[in-house]
């Protein structure tokens, strides 16, 4: 369904308000990824790998610096305004910030009806309140006419996923959904997601930056690097048998049930994405760098089938 080819971001770093350095923030370095339909894939990494970023790309709120992505192939930045609005009635996008996600002066009904309305899709009483209930607020009339003022965090977080499936999207771009919800319903979300994704065929972009989220409910997994893939595979291959030494430091991240969250034990922090080192971007982090590593940047490529990585120890 999404079919995104060598996708890069760079934003000019600026001096003063109009004078440009030359130099770029790159936040996507050829990012290239297929999802097929009905299958939940997820992109994981730290805050600044750039996986935001790729979310917005797809849902076309910012476009791309080059590359091209493609829904059910249609290039989206090639679409005419009117073409655009009827591919957005087809994608959803659930952020991550309850709070913010939700109009303060709009009542739970409005919330919900205003993208039917807005997309110019019938609807009833009856139909507003089975999709509130479908996400597990029941009754329905005991939240329609509350404000989200009046809801805590969870309840807010399942308002924004029924606003988002209200208009029966193809694909929901989720990101970092669960990560301002309490850990004790974060797996409800993400139950709720998969339960949707299996009866409706929902194809879901899991923008995360925990592996343990992602490896909860996906079908596969890429994870993101300072703007690049560099470990792709199903799920069992990268929870049972990461290749790349940055996916086997996240999912040693992974807390131990009763040691709670614990920090990506990996050496400094991620580079500035002004300054993408040289040959593999992971090298000055990496405890198994080799000369090599410094200068050359390894290829992505397919070792095991299905499973792919961009690193010289292979
Ligand atoms: Fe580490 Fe070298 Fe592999 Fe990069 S290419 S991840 S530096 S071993």
């Amino acid at each position: 369904m999404i079919e995104a080819s060598d996708v890069k971001k760079y934003y000019p770093v600026k001096n003063t308000l109009f004078s440009r350095t030359g130099r770029y923030v790159k936040a996507l370095d050829g990012v290239s990824l297929s999802i097929d339909k009905g299958v939940i894939h997820s992109l994981v990494g730290e805050t600044g790998s750039g996986k935001s970023t790729f979310g917005r790309i797809v849902m076309a709120l910012t476009s791309p610096t080059a590359g091209i992505v493609k829904i059910d192939g249609v290039d989206l930045f090639s679409l005419k305004k009117k073409d655009l609005k009827s591919m957005r009635k087809r994608i959803q996008i659930i952020f991550q910030d309850p709070y913010s996600s939700l109009n303060p002066k709009l009542k739970i009904r409005a919330s919900i009806t205003e993208p039917l309305k807005l997309n110019h899709i019938e609807y009833d009483e009856k139909k507003i309140a089975a999709v509130v209930e479908s996400v597990g607020l029941k009754p329905a009339e005991d939240y329609l006419d509350r404000f989200p003022g009046e809801l805590s965090g969870g309840q807010r977080q399942r308002t924004a996923i029924a606003r988002a499936f209200a208009i029966s999207p193809e694909l929901i771009v989720a990101d970092e959904p669960v990560s301002m919800v309490d850990v004790s319903i974060r797996a409800d979300f993400l139950n709720l997601l998969k339960e949707t994704n299996r009866k409706e065929n929902l194809t879901v972009l899991l923008i995360t930056h925990d592996l343990f989220v992602a490896s909860y409910i996906s079908d596969r997994i890429s994870v993101l690097y300072l703007g690049k893939i560099v470990e792709e595979s199903d799920k069992n291959g990268i929870v049972g048998h990461p290749l790349h030494p940055y996916t086997q430091a996240l999912l040693d991240s992974i807390p131990v049930l009763g040691e709670g969250e614990r920090e990506v034990n990996i050496k400094g922090e991620i580079p500035n994405p002004i300054d993408i080192p040289p040959g593999c971007r992971f090298h000055p982090r990496c405890p198994f760098v080799m000369d090599k590593c410094r200068q050359v940047e390894p290829e992505f490529r397919e070792i095991e089938t299905g499973h792919f990585v961009s690193c010289h120890l292979y």
